[in-house]
C-alpha cells in the first residue's frame, strides 16, 4: 500500500504513548512510605516527573524560588555513564535506567550516605534565602541510605516502573487501535452500503443522493454535491446537490477550471482545501448566488475507465475544523462507487439510444433500399450487441451476427419466418408482443440457456412506428451481462463476508482490552493479552488494507510501488518470525538459499504477498500439517513458494481463485472465513513487480503457490 494510504497499523506517537500520570501517583506513594527520594527523567528530557522527596531538607530548600532553582536538574548536565550522581547540593542519587520504545529513562533514587558539610549548607541557606539553623538541622536528620540499599530499592522501583509503563503503553495502543479501527469500520460500512444500494436500484438521481448522504454522514459534512462535465460546452453542471440551497445550486454552471470543482475536473486530481478563503482557486460567485458560506472542501474526480466525467464534493465539516487527508481516500472510494452507478445507468441509456437509432435507420432503409440498406446492414452486423427485429406480424426481419450466435439461429434462414418458430424463449416473444401493442420502449432483463449455462441479458425493445403512427415492427438490442451479474452476486456475498470478518477480530480486542484494564493483572497476563490484541489488530489492519487496496485497484488508480534494495533472506526471516508460532497445529518450515541476494522490491508489499499466502496455507489446512516456505534464485529471477498439506483446490477452480471475490464453493471453505480478495491482490502486486504466480494443487492433499519476481539489482531500474 502506498505511504499515503490509511495507516495499516497503529502508528505510535511516542510523546502520547507514556501516560506518566499513573506512575507519578505510584512514585509519590513509594517515596513517602520508604522515606526515599525518587525522580524519573527520560534522556531527552521530555518526560520529567517532579521529584518525590519528603525530607525536611528538600522541603525547606524548595520553599523559595531561589532554592527551587538550586534543586533543578538539567538533563544535559548528567553524566550518562555514572551510576552515582550528585543532583544538587551534596545529594547523591543512584541512577538506574530502562528503555521503552526506543526511549531511555533514568530513574534517580536517593540519597546516598555522606559526611556532614556545614559550609555547603551555609552557602545553600544564603543562596536560597532560608534560615541556616533550620536547614542545617534538616540536613542532619535527612534519611540516607547505604549504596547497597539504594541499589536494591532502585531495582525494585525500576521493576515497578516497567510494569506500570508497559501497562499504560498497552492501554494507549489498545485505545488508539480501537478508535482508529472504529473510524475505519464506519467508513468501510458506508462504502459497503453504497455498493449494496448500487446493486439494488437503478434510479441514478436517487442513487447518487444516497451515496452523497452517506458521505456526509461519515465525514460529518454539512452538504455535498456531484457535478458532471458537459464536454460539448466545456462546463460543469450540478447533477446532485444536497442541502437547503439545492434548487438554486442546481441552476449554476461552472466553466472547466473554474472554482475548486472546475480545478479538480480539469486536473483529474483530488483536492483538500482546509479554508477556501485562503485559496485563489475558490469561485466566490457560487457562494454569492446561493448565500451559502463555504469554509472547507474535499473534492475528488469521478472517473469512468480513467476518464474524468465529473467531480464529487463535500463541504464544511460540521462543528468547524477541516477534513483530513485520509478522508480524501474515503471520498475517492465512494466516488468510484458513484461512477459504477453512473456506468450502470448509462448502460441502459446507450442500449436505448442504439435501439432508437436502429429503428430510425431501418425505417429509412425500408424507404430507399439499395446503398443505405447496405450501410445499415454493415453497422448492424458489426455491432457487439445482439440485434433482432420483427415486423408487425412478428416475423423476423433482421438478425445480426451476435444474435445468430446467442440464439443459435441461422440469420439467412430465419428472416421471414415467424419469431415463435425460430426463438424458443418465451420471455423474449412476450416482450415483442407487448412492445408492438403499447408502442413504447421496454427495458428489461431476459434470461436464457446458452450451452449449459444460463445467461442474463440487458435488453431494450423499441417499437418501429410508421408514418401512420402504427407499430410496423419492433427492434430489440441485447447485451450479455452475465459476468456483471455474477460479479454483483459475488460482490454482495463478499460484502456479507467482509462485515463478518471485520467484526470477528473486534470481539477479542474489546474483551482483552477490558481484561487488561482490571486492576492487579499480573505482568505475564498483560503481555499475553497485549499479544492477542496486537495480533487481532494486525489482522484487522491487514484486512482493511486489502479492502482499500482493492478499491484503489477497482477505481483504476492501482497501487504504487516503493522500491528499495531488499535482502530477500532477511525479508523471509522477518515473515517467518511473525508466523512461526501462529498455530500449534502446524509446523512451519523455512528453507532459504545459502547465499541471499539483494533486489529491488517494495518490501511491505512482498510482506503482504507472503502474509496472504501463509494465512491461506494456515486457514485452508484446518487439520494442521506442515507448511513449507521455500525461496531460491536463478540467473534472472527470485522464486518463492508456500506449500501446505491442506484441503487443496479442485481442478476446475484452479484458474478462478485469482479472480476478485471468488471463493471455492464448498462447505469446508464456507466455514473458514475469507473475502476472496487476498489472491487477486497478491497477483496484482506480483504483476506490478513484473512477476507472476502459479498454483499447483491436488484436491484433499494440499496446495503450493509459486511466484517469481525478476531480479532487478539496485543500480538497475524496473523499466530499464
Ligand atoms: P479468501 O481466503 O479470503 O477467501 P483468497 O483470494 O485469498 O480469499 O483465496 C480465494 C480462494 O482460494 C479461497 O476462498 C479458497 O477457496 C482458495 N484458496 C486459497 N488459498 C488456498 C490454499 N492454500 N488451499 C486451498 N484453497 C485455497
Amino acid at each position: 500500500m502506498a505511504e499515503d494510504n490509511f495507516p495499516k497499523q497503529t502508528t505510535i506517537d511516542s510523546s502520547k504513548l507514556f501516560n506518566i500520570r499513573v506512575w507519578e501517583g505510584i512514585q509519590y506513594k513509594f517515596a513517602k512510605d520508604l522515606g526515599i527520594a525518587i525522580k524519573v527523567m527520560s534522556e531527552d528530557g521530555k518526560i520529567n516527573t517532579e521529584e518525590s522527596n519528603f525530607s525536611d531538607f528538600y522541603n525547606i530548600l524548595t520553599s523559595t524560588e531561589e532554592g527551587k532553582k538550586l534543586c533543578e536538574i538539567n538533563h544535559e548536565n548528567i553524566d550518562k555513564e555514572a551510576r552515582f550522581i550528585t543532583l544538587y547540593a551534596d545529594c547523591v542519587y543512584y541512577c538506574a535506567s530502562t528503555y521503552f520504545y526506543g526511549k531511555k529513562f533514568n530513574i534517580f533514587v536517593g540519597i546516598k550516605e555522606r559526611v556532614s558539610n556545614d559550609l555547603l549548607v551555609k552557602q545553600l541557606a544564603e543562596k536560597a534565602g532560608v534560615d541556616y539553623a533550620e536547614l542545617f538541622a534538616a540536613y542532619k536528620s535527612q534519611t540516607v541510605f547505604s549504596d547497597e540499599r539504594l541499589i536494591n530499592i532502585a531495582d525494585l522501583i525500576v521493576d515497578l516502573f516497567n510494569i506500570v509503563i508497559e501497562l499504560s503503553v498497552q492501554e494507549y495502543i489498545t485505545h488508539m487501535a480501537n478508535k482508529e479501527k472504529e473510524e475505519e469500520i464506519a467508513k468501510m460500512s458506508a462504502l459497503m452500503e453504497a455498493s449494496i444500494i448500487i446493486n439494488s436500484t437503478r434510479n441514478l438521481d436517487q442513487l447518487l443522493k444516497i451515496i452523497m448522504q452517506s458521505a456526509e454522514k461519515v465525514m460529518q459534512a454539512e452538504v455535498s454535491s456531484v457535478f458532471l462535465i458537459d464536454s460539448e460546452r466545456n462546463e460543469l453542471f450540478f447533477e446532485v446537490a444536497t442541502g437547503p440551497k439545492e434548487d438554486v445550486v442546481k441552476k449554476i454552471r461552472l466553466k472547466m477550471g473554474e472554482g475548486i470543482a472546475g480545478w479538480v475536473a480539469y486536473t483529474g486530481e483530488s483536492l483538500l482545501v482546509p479554508d477556501v478563503s485562503q485559496d485563489p482557486r475558490f469561485a466566490r460567485r457560487v457562494d454569492e448566488q446561493t448565500q451559502f458560506i463555504t469554509r472547507s472542501v474535499i473534492c475528488v474526480p469521478l472517473k469512468v475507465r480513467n476518464q474524468t466525467i465529473g467531480v464529487v464534493q463535500v463541504l464544511n465539516k460540521i462543528g468547524g475544523g477541516s477534513f483530513s487527508k485520509t478522508e480524501i481516500k474515503f471520498l475517492e472510494a465512494l466516488a468510484s462507487q458513484a461512477a459504477i452507478a453512473i456506468e450502470n445507468a448509462n448502460l441502459y441509456e446507450h442500449l436505448e439510444e442504439r435501439a432508437e437509432q436502429l429503428n430510425k435507420d431501418l425505417k429509412n432503409a425500408n424507404m430507399n433500399l439499395s446503398i443505405e440498406k447496405l450501410r445499415i446492414e454493415s453497422i448492424v452486423q458489426s455491432m457487439e450487441d445482439a440485434v433482432l427485429a420483427v415486423n408487425s406480424e412478428k416475423k423476423i426481419v433482421k438478425v445480426n451476427r451476435v444474435a445468430e450466435r446467442i440464439f443459435s439461429i441461422d440469420g439467412g434462414r430465419a428472416e421471414g419466418r415467424p419469431l415463435e418458430d425460430v426463438v424458443k424463449i418465451r420471455d423474449l416473444r412476450d416482450n415483442f408482443t407487448t412492445v408492438l401493442a403499447v408502442k413504447s420502449i421496454t427495458k428489461t432483463e431476459v434470461k436464457f440457456q446458452m450451452g449449459n449455462k444460463e445467461h442474463i441479458f440487458a435488453a431494450v425493445f423499441a417499437p418501429i412506428i410508421d408514418e401512420k403512427n402504427e407499430a410496423a415492427g419492433s427492434v430489440a438490442v441485447f447485451r450479455d451481462i452475465t459476468e456483471i451479474k455474477e460479479l454483483d452476486k459475488m460482490k454482495s456475498e463478499f460484502l456479507n463476508m467482509v462485515s463478518h470478518e471485520l467484526r470477528t477480530p473486534l470481539t477479542p480486542i474489546q474483551a482483552y482490552s477490558e481484561l487488561m484494564m482490571v486492576r492487579n493483572v499480573d505482568n505475564e497476563k498483560v503481555k499475553k493479552y497485549a499479544d492477542i490484541i496486537n495480533r487481532e489488530t494486525q489482522r484487522l489492519g491487514a484486512l482493511i488494507g486489502d479492502l482499500l487496496d482493492l478499491s484503489r485497484i477497482d477505481a483504476g488508480k492501482g497501487l504504487s510501488l516503493a522500491l528499495e534494495p531488499v535482502d530477500m533472506n532477511e525479508l523471509m526471516l522477518t515473515v517467518y518470525e511473525t508466523f512461526k508460532n501462529a498455530s500449534t497445529r502446524h509446523k512451519i518450515i523455512l528453507t532459504l538459499p545459502e547465499k541471499s541476494e539483494i533486489i529491488l522490491v517494495d518490501k511491505n508489499k512482498i510482506i503482504q504477498v507472503m502474509t496472504n499466502l501463509l494465512s491461506n496455507a494456515l486457514k485452508y489446512s484446518p487439520d494442521g500439517g506442515e507448511i513449507t516456505i521455500k525461496t531460491w534464485f536463478d540467473d534472472k529471477m527470485f522464486y518463492g513458494s508456500v506449500k501446505d498439506q491442506g484441503l487443496g483446490i479442485a481442478e476446475e477452480d484452479l484458474t478462478r481463485i485469482f479472480e476478485k471475490f471468488f471463493r471455492v464453493e464448498s462447505e469446508k471453505v464456507k466455514k473458514i472465513g475469507g473475502t476472496g480478495i487476498g489472491l487477486p491482490i497478491v497477483k496484482y502486486i506480483l504483476e506490478l513487480h513484473n512477476g507472476s504466480i502459479k498454483v499447483f494443487s491436488e484436491f484433499n492433499k494440499g496446495s503450493e503457490f509459486v511466484f517469481n519476481i525478476p531480479k532487478v539489482k539496485p543500480q538497475e531500474d524496473l523499466n530499464g
